[in-house]
């Protein structure tokens, strides 16, 4: 699915469509973050857009794998075709259950999920939770993408061996801390927020130039 979501065809557009509990809609700054991003490592000549949809119900203080899966099957309204590539992300309250120090998940190989409370917590007077945000969505959207070393070998030794999928360096957003609550502290400086020499180098070996 990485390969269609970066490379120029089949799918020449790219839809990313975001569901959200109320009161933890994702801000228009991360989710313009993210937009820049991909249409920089994408090639899709009808564009990329991100909308806004499906409110959801909120109604659990924790989620499993289980719970996030059914609320995709029941909210996410558009799924990829021969000529859109779409992802879903579900903007979530409480925490999950499967780890509670967990901001961000990459659920399937088309939707992620951001624990928007956990991201408000992780934050302190140092890194803001703007911050966290925006990283913690482009480095989901990174394990969409494939990074790193998901179902390709990359060409450059970059994985981290205690994180498997997570990039050994602290300036890349594929850094592991990144979608943990020691984020802030790990990464005092505040977190990265963009893909680093080497995972733009796995990004154009996957899209194919
Ligand atoms: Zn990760």
């Amino acid at each position: 699915m990485a390969r269609i979501i970066l490379g120029a065809s089949p799918a020449r557009r790219l839809v990313i469509e975001i569901a959200y509990v109320s009161g933890r809609r994702p801000s228009q700054q991360a989710v313009d973050h993210l937009t820049t991003i991909l249409k920089r490592e994408t090639v899709k000549s009808e564009g990329v857009v991100a909308t806004f949809d499906a409110q959801l119900p909120g109604t659990r203080s924790s989620y499993s794998l289980n719970n996030i899966l059914a609320l995709e099957q029941r909210y996410r309204r558009l799924h990829s075709n021969g000529e859109v590539a779409t992802i879903w992300i579900a903007a979530l309250n409480g925490d999950y259950a499967g780890g509670s120090g967990t901001l961000g998940l990459a659920f399937t190989a088309t939707s992620f999920a951001l624990f928007e409370d956990q991201i408000q917590q992780a934050a302190n007077v140092f890194v803001s939770a703007d911050s966290i945000e925006r990283s913690v969505i482009t480095h989901e959207m990174g394990h969409l993408l494939g990074l790193v070393n998901i179902g390709y070998r990359s060409h450059y030794d970059h994985e981290d061996p205690q994180h498997p999928h997570h990039s050994k360096y602290q300036t890349s957003v594929m850094y592991w801390a990144v979608e943990d609550t020691s984020i802030a502290t790990i990464l005092r400086g505040g977190p990265p927020d963009d893909f680093d020499q080497y995972d733009r180098a796995d990004l154009a070996l996957l899209r194919g130039r």
